[in-house]
Formats: C-alpha cells, sequence, structure tokens
C-alpha cells in the first residue's frame, strides 16, 4: 500500500486530564477498506474517531488522511462523518438540510437520490426538531452520503435505530462501499463488526488489542458457554471435543466454554445421546474485552 493512500494512525495518544482515552494506537487502513472499531464503552473509539476526523488534536502520534492532515481531507470534502453527538441544524426540512449540504461541495450526489437510499423521502418535508431519534439518524446518514465522500467515518450509526432500521442501513452501506469507498466504523456491537466490516480493529481501554478479520476476532471474545446435564463423563473427555476449549463439572452437571459452539455442540451431541437440559449462552462482551485487556496489561 502506498504511504499516502488510505487512514495512517501512528503512535495516536490522548488524555482528558488524568483519562488516558487513547493511549498509542498505530492502524493502517488501506483505500477501499471497510473496518470496525469495535470495543466498549469507555475504549477510546469516539476520541479516535475525532481524531481521525480532525475535531480533536492527539496530544501525540499523528492521522493521515489521504496523505492530508485529517482538516484538509474534511475540507476539500474526502470525507464523510456521522457522529453520535450534535443536533440537526432546526427550521429546515430534511430535505432542505440535505440539499444545503450537498451545495457545500464540489461533487455531491443527487439529493433525491440520497433522501431514498436513506430512508429519508418519507419523511424528508418535515422540519428536523419534528424527527424522531430513528429518523434523525437517518437524516445525518444522508449529510454524511450526499457530498460523495471517498471515506466515510461512522460512529456508532446503529444507535438510535431499530432492528429493521439497522437492516436497512447496512443494506445501504453495502451499496455505498461497493464503489470502492472507505469506511471507518465504530460499534459495540460484534454483531455488526461481524457482518459489514472486512477487518476488525478491537480497542480496550484506549489500546489496540486485536487487529484483524471478522472471524478471528469473534473467535477471541465471541466464546459461548454450553451447558447440560450429563454424568458420567470427565471434564477432559468433553475437552477434546471440536469447537470446545475448556470444561468444567458442576455435580451432574458440566460447562463448556466453545471457541466454536455450533460445532461443540453437534459433536456433544453424537458422542455423548445422554446429555440433557442443554442450555447454550453467549459470553458478555464485556467480560471478553477485559479478558483481553487484561491480558494486555499483564503484558505491559
Ligand atoms: P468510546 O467511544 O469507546 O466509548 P470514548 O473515546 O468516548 O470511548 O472515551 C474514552 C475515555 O475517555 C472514557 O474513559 C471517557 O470517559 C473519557 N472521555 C471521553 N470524552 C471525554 C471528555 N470530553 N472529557 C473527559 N473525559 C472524556
Amino acid at each position: 500500500m502506498a504511504a499516502n493512500g488510505g487512514i495512517q494512525i501512528a503512535g495516536l495518544a490522548k488524555s482528558y486530564g488524568d483519562v488516558r482515552a487513547v493511549r498509542g494506537i498505530d492502524v493502517s487502513i488501506a483505500p477501499g477498506e471497510t473496518v470496525a472499531l469495535l470495543g466498549p464503552n469507555g475504549a477510546g473509539k469516539s476520541t479516535t474517531i475525532d481524531m481521525v476526523l480532525g475535531l480533536l488534536d492527539p496530544d501525540a502520534g499523528s492521522v493521515t488522511v489521504f496523505g492530508a492532515t485529517p482538516r484538509d481531507a474534511v475540507d476539500r470534502g474526502s470525507v464523510g462523518a456521522m457522529l453520535q453527538v450534535g443536533t440537526l441544524l432546526r427550521d429546515l426540512t430534511a430535505r432542505e438540510l440535505v440539499t444545503m449540504m450537498a451545495s457545500l461541495y464540489p461533487r455531491p450526489l443527487p439529493v433525491e437520490n440520497v433522501l431514498g437510499m436513506t430512508g429519508v423521502s418519507s419523511f424528508a418535508d418535515q422540519r428536523t426538531q419534528k424527527l424522531s431519534g430513528g429518523q434523525t439518524q437517518r437524516v445525518r446518514f444522508a449529510v454524511a452520503l450526499v457530498s460523495n465522500p471517498e471515506l466515510l467515518v461512522l460512529d456508532e450509526p446503529t444507535a438510535a435505530l431499530d432492528v429493521e432500521g439497522r437492516h436497512a442501513f447496512w443494506s445501504t452501506m453495502r451499496e455505498f462501499v461497493a464503489s470502492g469507498r472507505t469506511v471507518l466504523f465504530a460499534t459495540h456491537y460484534l454483531e455488526e463488526a461481524d457482518a459489514f466490516a472486512d477487518r476488525v480493529v478491537l480497542m480496550a481501554h484506549g489500546t489496540v488489542v486485536a487487529d484483524g478479520p471478522p472471524n478471528e476476532v469473534k473467535a477471541m471474545v465471541g466464546t459461548r458457554t454450553i451447558r447440560a446435564t450429563l454424568p458420567d463423563v470427565t471434564a477432559e473427555e468433553l475437552e477434546r471435543l471440536p469447537g470446545v476449549n475448556s470444561a468444567a463439572r458442576r455435580g451432574e452437571a458440566v460447562e463448556l466454554s466453545c471457541a466454536d459452539s455450533d460445532r461443540a455442540l453437534r459433536a456433544l451431541l453424537d458422542t455423548y445421546p445422554a446429555a440433557r437440559d442443554i442450555e447454550v449462552a453467549g459470553a458478555a462482551l464485556e467480560d471478553a474485552f477485559l479478558r483481553l485487556t487484561s491480558a494486555e496489561e499483564a503484558v505491559a
């Protein structure tokens, strides 16, 4: 990859007083890549995103966006952003707002197309202060897209959307990135990162704790537990089943911690048909993050 292509984040750090929000991270994003910044609340995702957009100055390190400073890249219309905070301009209809934003850029997308893609058309004539949270979020998305940016930066883009809204949002995003655009989005939903990103950068406590394809990161944090009643089989025997990381026995019950719970469950039932009262529980992502972070801190 050319050194000036995509986004280069090097040694980036930012503190708020005593809070070290971002502690020296390195991330390189190639043009055309869709990267999820995944992590629990407080991990430093928004702070990182604000620095990528030139809204916050780093204490140390640097960010380059298509070979330029973030502010220059934003000024020339290469970057579209959708943030969690900020109200929309009042007393304009959604259509007027998007039209006004389009007029500020050299190569905007046709406004009606953008209103259609983002699901705004049906309420485009309502004033922005009358919109629901989900509608406001769609208008923000329309504003981010209308400049026709090479890079789209989104902070928790689906936070205010219901399930249907999320599906619609990601299908629009798929259309948008199909044309070779670069996307960086922050999320605390593992499922969203997994379904949509080419690559997941996992952050916790201001550091990058993992960076790789969604499958790899999912295997690190997405462990599940299978519980079943199954006497007369040892934990050691259960640990040999495919997909199982570790096993423990509590009386008649067994508990399997799994990297691949689907495989483990099939193997469990094939090998031990007597297993009953089976439950599969997703590990809390927060727990996985904590585990990874404490591992990281122990090494540091
Ligand atoms: P995330 O987006 O992953 O939830 P943030 O970047 O918002 O994480 O926050 C990282 C850390 O910095 C948190 O501990 C948060 O409380 C703190 N923080 C964020 N913004 C501010 C601020 N403006 N002033 C003080 N502390 C802040």
